[in-house]
């Protein structure tokens, strides 16, 4: 199996198998991300490639395989007559697959339209990882995410209509302390129209050789200190109504939630309430990250 530039996968995905489909990302320009900053462009490998990799992957680990995610940053913006080859094509070598999955921004999402996402979930596509970040438009714009909250909701919802699971991730302390209010609150405006199955948290960490990070370092953008996190998290918390499973499985948080929402609402709040009762010293060091 072959594998071009940075490969990331979520950390739900540990357990997959990974199958280069695209390498780099077609947007490349968030303000705080540096996964691809440095190379290699954007580009889709030929189906003739991703084939001979699903077999050599049969070869190695047997017929067996469950599940696959299928890097890089932005698989969604293959061809989707192509993704649906490759999607049966697995289905076919590995008849007991549950599950395979992509990375994919709202905005190439929603150039599938709801008829190319019917027909991704029919060859097979079964979940989404989306970077909605925030439901806050002046946040996505000035962090360069290249979509909107109205796109957003309506690429989010037609995943859902078409059947495809939809795990959307959201960055803590993205506005800094000039927008974490709105943050909090548009975020979780858009997470209930959408109603995804799955809201994951992470928090802002300035990464290296990136436009946020330099921000951060002439003062132009103002972090959230840990309990300032906590306090938006509560506030997003509180406004969600939809029923998605809320999850903070990622080294960046200061402090692990997990839950069916709206169920889990309360414990969460609890949890939230006890944490921010302690010092800023017994949370997670700042620090700037290298990956
Ligand atoms: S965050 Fe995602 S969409 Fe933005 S540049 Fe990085 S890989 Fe591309």
């Amino acid at each position: 199996m072959r594998y071009q530039g940075p490969i990331y996968r979520p950390p739900s995905e540990a357990d997959s198998l990974l199958i280069q489909a695209t390498v780099g990302c077609p947007h490349n320009r968030c303000t705080f991300c540096l996964v691809y900053k440095n190379g290699p462009m954007f580009s889709i490998r030929e189906a003739a490639d991703i084939k001979e990799d699903i077999l050599k992957a049969r070869d190695i680990y047997g017929d067996g395989i469950r599940s696959i995610f299928l890097p890089a940053g932005n698989t969604i913006a293959m061809k989707t007559e192509d993704l649906c080859e490759i999607l049966v094509f697995a289905k076919a070598i590995f008849p007991e697959i549950g599950r395979i999955t992509v990375y994919g921004s709202s905005q190439y999402i929603h150039k599938k339209g709801p008829r190319g996402l019917k027909r991704l979930a029919e060859a097979g596509l079964s979940r989404i990882h989306v970077g909605l970040e925030s439901g806050d438009d002046v946040i996505l714009k000035k962090i360069k995410k290249g979509t909107d909250s109205r796109e957003q909701i309506q690429a989010g919802k037609w995943v859902m209509d078409a059947g495809i699971e939809l795990s959307v991730y959201v960055i803590l302390g993205i506005g800094g302390k000039e927008r974490t209010e709105p943050h909090a609150i548009e975020t979780a405006g858009v997470l209930n129209q959408i109603e995804p199955d799955f809201i994951r948290l992470r928090t802002f960490v300035p990464k290296v050789n990136t436009p946020l990070l330099a921000d951060v370092e002439n003062g132009v953008f103002q972090m959230l200190g840990p309990h300032e996190v906590l306090e938006e998290t509560a506030v997003l918390i509180k406004g969600i109504e939809a029923a998605s499973y809320l999850a903070s499985d990622h080294y960046t948080n200061y402090i692990n939630l997990e839950g069916r929402l709206p169920k889990a609402k309360r414990r969460l709040l609890e949890q939230i309430g006890t944490a921010l009762k302690k010092d800023a010293a017994s949370f997670r060091p700042f620090f700037i990250g290298t990956e």
